[in-house]
């Protein structure tokens, strides 16, 4: 086991703002399945105000106990965890790493489109963010900015550190080193702080996982690019690196991949048509 005589730790981290679908029951089936001998958490990433429902973090605990699942109390719910996020968030500022900035998508695709950038690169936040606000002192920051990680700095901090995660996920199975290069040209300045949620979904996972002691990350083949993102800021907050499962994902029958609104898919949809647990983990393939 990856994480020597450490009980293995896994969580299941949804989002509230929509029905669980087969995907969902996927990861969540996957990563207590991995906790076995272990421990499986739960925990509700409710960032999004304006996005997550309680009536939708109800569904998420009636869904789970319907598949069989059970899973540590009390529940740790992103939205009551504002100060850690800032603390880490100011711990990164202090080390002179992060700008503040204020471009819209809008603004982000108009500086891309000029001719010397070249074709546009989308990483795995979308669009590769071309710097425009790079030279920004923090002690410009506005109410409405949004605040960045200056990828390039933080590598250089980071010189001499080993930079490397392992998947244990069939897809991608091994120890992975990340190409910092890459990381300067195909991810770049990720955000670290939206103003309209209080952190940003990359900051929040990698405090949160390290709160909860995950050992072994297991989530959707979707965010496997992202990993290399989250093991940056678990070295600059010297926090540990779990060990990652990335499962592949469930598929519509066009191909595509599960999204919270494919409504027919969501698992109530296929319980009030008299399906069992065990018909879900047959049409998952577990
Ligand atoms: N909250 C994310 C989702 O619902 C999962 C994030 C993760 O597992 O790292 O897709």
């Amino acid at each position: 086991m990856a994480c020597g005589s450490r009980l293995r730790r896994t969580r299941f981290a949804p989002s509230p703002t929509g029905l669980l679908h087969l995907g969902h029951a996927h990861a969540a089936l996957a990563a207590a399945a991995r906790a076995d001998p272990g421990e499986f958490l739960l925990r509700i990433e409710d960032i999004d105000a304006a996005r997550c429902r309680p009536e939708f973090e109800a569904a998420i605990y009636e869904d789970l106990a319907w598949l069989g699942l059970d899973w540590q109390r009390p529940v740790m719910r992103q939205s009551e965890r504002r100060a850690a996020y800032d603390s880490a968030l100011n711990y990164l500022i202090s080390l002179n790493l992060c700008y503040p900035c204020r471009c819209s998508r809008g603004d982000i695709r108009a500086a891309l489109a000029a001719p010397q950038e070249g074709v546009p690169l989308a990483g795995p936040d979308g669009l590769v963010y071309p710097g425009t606000c790079r030279g920004r002192a923090m002690r410009s920051a506005g109410p409405q900015d949004a605040i960045r990680l200056d990828m390039e700095r933080a590598l250089t901090f980071l010189r001499g550190t080993a930079l490397a995660f392992s998947e244990t996920g069939s897809l991608h199975t091994g120890v992975h080193k990340l190409d910092e290069e890459r990381l300067v040209t195909h991810v770049g300045d990720v955000i670290l702080f939206r103003p309209t949620i209080g952190t940003s979904y990359h900051l929040a996972v990698v405090v949160d996982d390290a709160a909860q002691g995950i050992t072994e990350v297991t989530r959707g083949e979707d965010l496997f690019e992202a990993t290399q993102i989250h093991v940056v800021l678990q070295k600059l907050l010297q926090l540990q690196t779990p060990s990652y499962y990335h499962h592949t994902l469930i598929r519509d029958d066009a191909g595509k991949r599960l999204a919270k609104r494919d409504d027919a898919r969501a698992l109530r949809r296929f319980r009030e048509d008299g399906e069992t647990p065990a018909d879900i983990r047959m049409r998952i393939g577990l």
